[in-house]
């Protein structure tokens, strides 16, 4: 039987196969968002093309903070409302927006990209530790709050870093034990952060 091109069909597959890409988006999940999407006005389908081309196209890293930005600086280094002498370092902009939730910490941040993880060959100079340091120098920072996730490859960033920068002068804190290790800052619930960052220790 000869295999007739159908352009929609090609069109629907084509889709399957891409929303497959996406984290936690198993076959049957990307095949139930595709035909969603086929059935919804076509106002629905534009807006979420635009927006996930925008997020491409218009947002950069924040040159200060590394934060994912539209504006640069973005809002948070910007803002006089924060408090400048306090800098939270965390590894993934997506954490940004786990500690910004719970509204209790009102520093700035510093975005690494990553953490050190000699098992899978990223060593210190593959995140931005270097912009990091070259920031806190001769700045009015006097406090530095490791965020990096509690898990392995968290600790020794932390490790790493709490070297680097208590010769600065600054004072260095982690935050406090009671996130559960092994997990990431990304997951965990509003109660447990504040209280994480409340407590947060010398390191
Ligand atoms: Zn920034």
């Amino acid at each position: 039987m000869n295999q007739e091109p159908v352009p929609t069909a090609d069109a629907v597959s084509k889709l399957i196969q891409e929303l497959n890409k996406l984290p936690g988006i198993g076959p049957k999940s990307a095949q139930r968002l595709a035909f969603h999407l086929l059935r919804a006005p076509e106002e629905q389908a534009s807006l979420l093309a635009d927006a996930i081309l925008s997020v491409k196209q218009k947002t950069r890293l924040c040159s200060l903070c590394l934060n994912v930005t539209d504006t640069d600086p973005c809002h948070i280094c910007r803002s006089d409302q924060r408090d400048h002498t306090k800098v939270c370092i965390v590894e993934q902009p997506q954490d940004i927006l786990a500690l910004e939730h719970t509204r209790i910490y009102n520093g700035l941040y510093h975005v690494l990209h990553g953490a050190i993880s000699p098992t899978e060959g990223v060593g210190a100079g593959d995140i931005r530790i270097k912009e990091l340091i070259e920031r806190l120098e001769g700045s009015s920072v006097n406090e530095v709050i490791l965020a990096t996730n509690p898990n392995l490859e968290g600790e020794q960033t932390a490790l790493y870093l709490n070297q680097l920068i208590s010769p600065l002068g600054i004072r260095v804190t982690r935050l406090a034990r009671g996130l559960p290790f092994g997990t990431e800052l990304e997951y965990a619930d509003d109660v447990t952060l504040t209280h994480a960052i409340e407590g947060r220790q010398e390191f």
